[in-house]
């Protein structure tokens, strides 16, 4: 971007039309008729995350000369080029301009013919820009305090919705300081989410920025052959089936699709990816392949009830809306199963991480992390947080890590080196100010504690069933997980209410035509990490082929 700017209409005509005739194919040129008025864009165009080359500047102007707008506009601009025109020689104000603005050219009016007396001196002003010029990111930019929960939330929001963004923390980055100015906001409006049109948001709730960003939260239609409740894995590969086989599809996910595994560093038992892949990447592909199909997927948006009326099921969605739907499935994962320890709520999202996103991993350069928890989730999270951390330590409540974490990993974090796994270790409390800075652990055969600096805590402790949305209207067990098929047949006789003149279908609950996935179905025997994903492409195809 060039800009230009003059008081004198003919002038500022005449510049911008030479300028615009010798670079308009590289640079967009700009113009306004007065200092004020160009600072005002200037100040949106920083908002906007557009980059400026050139001011080109008229020094004679009412109410704001020249180097009044220089001064502050490469307050915004540091890296622009500066150069005051003048009809004048004016030693002042040339004087001014050499201290205050650093300009970089003084050019005299007329500038006839501008291949002698223009081209020239901007070519030179251009190139010199051009060979600093790193092009910013252009996406959203999100100011925030590192420590702060709410920063941590909106960051990992973004991420597991894909959306490119920027992350400027306020304390160390200047960028972030005078992003934060411009904007005119101050410290109660972080985290700052900044859109690429220029508008922000502070302190916002994810769903007002997904519906800034557009995210779709509301369905386009009141009823659905299929709606598929949660997307993580199973969820994403049924819509894919649901909607492969003609099937009017609706996936509603209350987070961000990928559920668990969008979580995961590397999946290496995927199949069809022998390398492995990261979760979010798995998440990326599954969304990809399930619009393909034409599924339509409504994120963030969450279901909170489902009751029938007559042949369908009808879901009330969290903002008050309803959907129906002739089959339902319901794939909603987990919820982390949460610490009992004291100091550990207040500093969530301050060092302490259940299930931590990967973007943490940035954080804790040469930070010493603990890990709780022994299954592979944790034992990934410790393979992945190895190569930023300079030690981490995974405590076990157990006497092994054979018991619950699969022998390729268990292997992996043997041979890694700053990976010290403690066994029959369990924390008992966090502390800090507004981070994590220590943590007490005490060992669970001898009782003795040991109060130890911590960077971060991050904990992988298990789950529980995600389904008291369905209380009272689907059977469960008492764990929580959804009781289906042969299993909801007591003594030969079909459940409760049952309408239908046959047996429960395979997988399918004690509402008809409402189906479980794998995971809450309570077919598994071993724990759920290694049989979802094996068990899920079934699951599509169980939950769609099954005349209603
Ligand atoms: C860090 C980590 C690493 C892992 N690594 C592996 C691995 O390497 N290999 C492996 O096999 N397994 C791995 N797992 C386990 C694997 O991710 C899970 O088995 C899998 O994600 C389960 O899939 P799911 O679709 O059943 O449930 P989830 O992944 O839990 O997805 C459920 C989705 O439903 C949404 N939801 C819940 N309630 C509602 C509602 N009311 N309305 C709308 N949406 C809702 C949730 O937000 C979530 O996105 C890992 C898990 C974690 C956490």
């Amino acid at each position: 971007m060039i800009w230009t700017v003059d008081d004198d209409p003919e002038v500022l005509r005449a510049v911008e039309r030479d300028l615009r005739r010798h670079y308009g194919d590289r640079y967009k040129v700009i113009s306004a008729d007065s200092g004020v008025s160009a600072l005002e864009a200037t100040r949106q165009l920083k908002l906007r995350n557009e980059p400026v080359a050139l001011f080109l500047v008229d020094q004679r102007m009412p109410r704001m000369s020249g180097v009044e707008f220089l001064e502050k506009a490469i307050e915004l601009y540091p890296d622009a080029k500066r150069a005051l025109l003048t009809a004048y020689a004016d030693t002042d104000a040339a004087i001014r301009a050499i201290n205050s603005v650093h300009i970089d050219h003084y050019l005299m009016k007329p500038w006839d013919p501008p291949e002698e007396r223009l081209y020239g001196v901007v070519d030179d002003m251009l190139d010199d820009w051009q060979a600093a010029y790193h092009p910013a990111l252009d996406g959203v930019r999100v100011i925030g305090h590192q420590w702060s929960p709410h920063s941590s939330e909106v960051r990992d929001f973004l991420g597991r919705n894909f959306v490119p963004h920027q992350w400027l923390n306020v304390e160390t980055d200047e960028a972030a300081k005078q992003l934060l100015a411009t904007t005119g906001a101050d410290a109660s409006s972080l985290p700052l989410v900044v859109f690429p049109d220029g508008s922000f948001l502070g302190n916002p709730p994810t769903s007002e920025v997904a519906r800034k960003l557009g995210l779709r939260t509301k369905a386009e239609f009141p009823f659905y052959d299929l709606v598929v409740v949660g997307a993580g894995p199973a969820g994403l590969a049924a819509a894919v089936y649901g909607a492969a086989d003609g099937l009017h599809t609706l996936l509603v996910e209350r987070e961000a699709p990928g559920g668990q595994a969008g979580r995961s560093s590397r999946i290496e038992n995927y199949l069809g990816f022998p390398m492995g892949l990261s979760g979010n990447d798995l998440a990326r592909r599954a969304v990809a392949q399930a619009r393909r199909f034409g599924v339509e997927i409504l994120t963030p948006q969450e279901v909170s009830k489902v009751r029938v009326e007559g042949p369908s099921r009808v879901l009330a969605l969290s903002d008050g809306a309803e959907i129906g739907c002739r089959a339902l499935l319901i794939a909603t994962g987990i919820a982390f199963r949460k610490l009992d320890v004291p100091g550990l709520d207040r500093l969530t999202g301050a060092g302490v991480y259940y299930y931590a996103p990967m973007s943490e991993a940035f954080s804790y350069r040469e930070g010493n992390i603990y890990i709780v928890g022994g299954a592979n989730s944790a034992g990934q999270a410790a393979m992945y947080f190895s190569k930023f951390a300079r030690q981490v330590t995974m405590l076990v409540r157990g006497k092994s890590l054979s018991d619950t974490m699969s022998q390729y990993l268990e292997n992996q974090i043997g041979a890694t080196k700053n990976i010290e796994v403690k066994l029959n270790s369990s924390v008992i409390a966090v502390e800090g100010a507004d981070r994590c800075e220590k943590i007490t652990i005490q060992n669970n055969t001898t009782r003795s504690n040991e109060t130890l600096p911590a960077s971060a805590l991050l904990i992988y402790a298990g789950a529980v069933p995600r389904t008291d949305w369905l209380a009272g209207m689907v059977e469960r067990d008492a764990q929580g997980y959804l009781i289906s098929g042969q299993h909801l047949m007591l003594e030969g006789k079909r459940p409760t209410g049952w309408a239908v003149d046959r047996d429960p279908f395979y997988l399918e609950t004690s509402v008809k035509g409402a189906f479980a996935d794998y995971t809450h179905a309570k077919l598994y025997e071993k724990g759920y990490a290694q049989h979802t994903f094996f068990s899920i492409q079934g699951i599509g195809s169980a939950g769609i082929s099954i005349p209603l």
